[in-house]
């Protein structure tokens, strides 16, 4: 049997008065008032180490949320062994069993959970309430529901027999531990990673980024309750490189499922790479990394719908989405008419903390990612070839705050067109509105990474143009739409080039992965 196409969670509304909001407000109160006292999850244990660190929101530094407890190597090493003592019984558990606590994990989550989820999600990652209730709430639930059903398609896969024999494959998960290293952007993503690689009878080591461990740890309590076994998703809060020196050199790594930069994915990619031999299998690499995501709009755009998908595409979430349109190209026929539209919109947005839910702009996640914002803009500000037409200013006296920002560039190689700045800042270079096709060039070519783009036009041969010219340029290509916002099971998420293996996540291709299938023939 198999577990049939699920439909998209509905998104909530949260209008005035209604229950979601209300119980939201209540339980962001709530929260605010406890100091959580956040353990490790290792086989099923909550583990203190009493060596604390502080967690406060992003958008009000002062105030403190609670304290994590931070691990060690030892740490790590007893995590790989909860998970490798859990694996032979969660391995051999029929695929039935294992789906079902996944579809209670995301009906939980659809329930009783949700307000919880969200509301750490807004305060832990400073996510205004339409964008947790989309991230943390939604896509963690779709990501539960098509994943386990594209588990059922993937078991259905089976080879030809003929008289005389039965051939057939066995969907094994894979012989060791899986590593899940997850990003803070996404509460889904952290969700998934290592969700979508256990349900397949795999078993993990979770390390989440610190600035995600407030919500990840409503995840863990969430995976307990909808009946995880214990060890087979292990959270453990340590710095990268003393995971990364205990994992990659053990001989039962099988794999990794990542979210984040490119730098640290190379540097994981390379170790992996001198400790081969050391394996029992060769582990399996998928990971989503940068991006510097683009719109193009041709002279034939619609001039609404392109600012609509810039004031949208570049700051929603701050930015901070791989998937965030950074580079504009407008053409000279339109740029005026297109800018002032995307300035009306910016002047509609209000910034402050996520407990007022008509701010729109929230904070940036951390000091660091401040201060870097903060150079480029200083940096701009003084570049007399550059002009920020909106935005540019910052303050983090009580959080992390860096209002949404246009620079107008002559240059299209200018430095903030190139680079991942992951914040609230896009760049536009306004082309001459017959250089279509060169445009395109520059396009494709400005950019390592491949992640998300997008064309804006009204005229089909120039959208066949950008799709043939561009086919290498992004993973997720949206036509006369923004970059961002890939609904799971609808547009499958990943690029190509720097910007990660590819592996789609929300679809059967990525379940692919976490699979070593073994051929049986049986002759009569
Ligand atoms: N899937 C998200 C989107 O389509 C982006 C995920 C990310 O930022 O890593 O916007």
């Amino acid at each position: 049997f198999n577990v049939p196409l699920p439909i998209n969670e509905p998104v909530k509304g949260y209008a005035p008065d209604s229950p979601e909001r209300i119980e939201l407000l209540k339980t962001l109160k709530e929260l605010k008032q406890q100091e959580r006292d956040i353990p490790m999850h290792i086989g099923g244990q909550e583990v203190r180490t009493g060596n604390t660190v502080r967690m406060s929101p992003p958008h009000d530094h002062k105030h403190t949320l609670g304290h994590f407890h931070r691990g060690d190597a030892s740490h790590v090493q007893q995590a790989i062994d909860a998970a490798l003592d859990a694996r032979t019984e969660w391995a051999e558990l029929p695929w039935e069993q294992r789906a079902a606590i996944f579809l209670k994990a995301a009906d939980l989550l659809a329930g009783p959970y949700r307000a919880r989820l969200n509301a750490a999600t807004m305060l832990g990652q400073s996510k205004n309430a339409f964008q947790a209730e989309i991230d943390a709430a939604c896509e963690f639930i779709d990501f539960l529901r098509f994943n386990v059903h594209y588990m059922s398609e993937l078991y259905k896969q089976q080879p030809a027999s003929s008289p005389g024999m039965w051939n057939r494959l066995e969907h094994r998960p894979l012989e060791g531990f899986i590593f899940a290293l997850t990003p803070f952007n996404f509460t889904a993503i952290a969700g998934n990673l290592p969700t979508s690689a256990a349900m397949l009878g795999n078993v993990t080591v979770w390390k989440p980024a610190d600035t995600q461990i407030y919500s990840a740890q409503v995840l863990m309590e969430l995976f307990k309750e909808a009946g995880v076994p214990d060890g087979v998703i292990n959270l453990v809060y340590v710095d990268g490189p003393t995971a990364g020196n205990v994992i990659f050199q053990h001989p039962d790594f099988a794999g990794i499922h990542f979210t984040g930069s490119t730098g640290v994915f190379q540097h994981i990619w390379k170790t992996i790479g001198e400790n081969i031999s050391k394996y029992k299998t060769y582990p399996r690499i998928v990971g989503e990394t940068g991006g510097k995501d683009f719109i193009v709009a041709h002279k034939s755009a619609h001039a609404k719908a392109v600012a609509v998908g810039i004031s949208r595409g570049a700051f929603e979430y701050q930015g901070q989405k791989c998937s965030a349109a950074s580079r504009v190209y407008l053409p000279s026929n339109l740029a005026d008419e297109i800018l002032g539209y995307v300035k009306e919109d910016l002047a509609t947005f209000k910034m402050g903390d996520v407990e007022d839910l008509s701010n729109f702009i929230n904070a940036v996640i951390d000091e660091k990612s401040f201060d870097k914002l903060a150079k480029y803009l200083d940096a701009a500000k003084a570049d007399s070839s550059v002009e920020i037409i909106a935005g540019g200013g910052y303050d983090k006296s009580k959080g992390y705050f860096i209002e949404p920002t246009v620079i107008v560039t002559k240059d299209p190689k200018y430095v903030t067109m190139c680079e991942e700045l992951f914040g609230p800042v896009v760049t536009v270079y306004v082309y001459e509105a017959d250089r279509f096709e060169e445009t395109l060039e520059v396009v494709d070519q400005t950019s390592p990474y491949a992640l998300t783009g997008a064309v804006f036009s009204q005229d089909r041969y120039a959208i066949d143009l950008a799709t043939r010219k561009l086919v290498q340029a992004a993973g997720n290509f949206y036509i006369n739409d923004k970059p961002t916002g890939a609904v799971v099971g609808q547009q499958p998420f990943g690029g190509a080039r720097a910007s990660g293996t590819n592996d789609k996540a929300g679809s059967i291709l990525n379940l692919l992965r976490w699979v070593s299938p073994r051929t049986i023939k049986e002759t009569f």
